[in-house]
């Protein structure tokens, strides 16, 4: 195991940071990892974090579903509900941002869902994806060879490139948006999805807040953080959206976590709560969807 402690805040560069959360990884490990806070632009990660070759280990494990396609228990089952809906909703914003379709690369594509829709209604596909096993299921599921790093699809450009609740696993986050940057079209459309931590659930549950997901998630962003990131590479944010489903399924991992078991009801009630706290609150729902093109 090693682990590396950053020096320097990734969108500021300061090296003055304080201590916010002390956060235990419920899903593998059960070891407890700090979130600071940067003083000078608020920005929250992980640190000291796992460094790329010992984060591998964490993510072994059956409940990390974002990279299986198993059916199984009553969360599982929520989720494959939902992101048929999801799915749906992602494939129209991207040809509400280029109609006239394209080529999209989805960057940390896991099993290739969203791609295969994408692929469906008319454009050319383009996934990267680390993980082995989930690359696997994702060339079946799309019929397209998905290449495990950018250096693999050097000199291609995309209309669209998405990211989606992936920026935040990242450890190059700065070298690795800059790539992809590169890789856009003139006119191209960056789309990040990212949990927010100033969501109404993330105040409610703190360190039982299930999209912290320490150490996955070496990111905590906000809707100040995130906009800086994005000046930092010189994009212009287009507009912000919520994924409103995020809000009953975060609660519900968040009342495992605090329980020790699914409780249903006040998943419920606490999503709704989220989600009326962020209507009325400057849009801080759950998970945000980022929307950028170049200045
Ligand atoms: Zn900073």
């Amino acid at each position: 195991m090693s682990y590396e402690r950053l020096e320097q805040c990734p969108i500021c560069g300061k090296e003055e940071f304080k201590n916010f959360l002390v956060v235990t990884d419920n899903a593998v490990s059960k070891e407890s990892f700090v979130i600071v806070e940067c003083e000078n632009c608020t920005f929250k990660f992980t640190n000291p974090r796992p460094d790329q070759g010992s984060i591998g280990q964490y993510y072994e494990s059956e409940d990390y579903i974002s990279h299986s396609n198993t059916k199984t228990g009553i969360i599982n089952r929520a989720y494959h509900v939902v992101r048929s809906i999801t799915t749906k909703q992602k494939v129209e914003l991207i040809n509400r941002h280029s109609p006239a379709k394209g080529a999209v690369l989805d960057y940390g594509c896991g099993t290739g869902v969203f791609l295969s829709a994408c692929k469906k209604d008319g454009w050319e596909v383009r996934g990267i994806e680390p993980n082995g096993r989930a690359r696997e299921e994702a060339a079946k599921e799309t019929g397209e060879s998905i290449a495990q790093n950018l250096e693999e699809i050097a000199g291609e450009k995309f209309e669209v490139i998405t990211l989606w609740h992936v920026l935040e696993h990242i450890h190059t986050i700065n070298e690795t948006l800059e790539e992809l940057i590169k890789l856009l079209q003139e006119e191209g459309t960056l789309i990040i999805a990212v949990p927010n931590a100033d969501s109404h659930d993330a105040q409610q549950y703190k360190a039982d807040w299930a999209a912290y997901d320490v150490p996955r998630h070496l990111y905590h962003f906000t809707q100040p953080t995130m906009k800086r990131l994005l000046k930092r590479h010189k994009m212009k944010l287009q507009e912000v959206l919520p994924m409103k489903f995020d809000a009953y399924y975060v609660s519900m991992l968040s009342e495992k976590h605090k329980e020790g078991k699914t409780k249903m009801l006040s998943s419920v009630v606490n999503g709704y709560k989220s989600n009326s706290y962020a209507e009325k609150n400057g849009n801080d729902y759950s998970s945000l969807i980022f929307v950028a093109k170049r200045k």
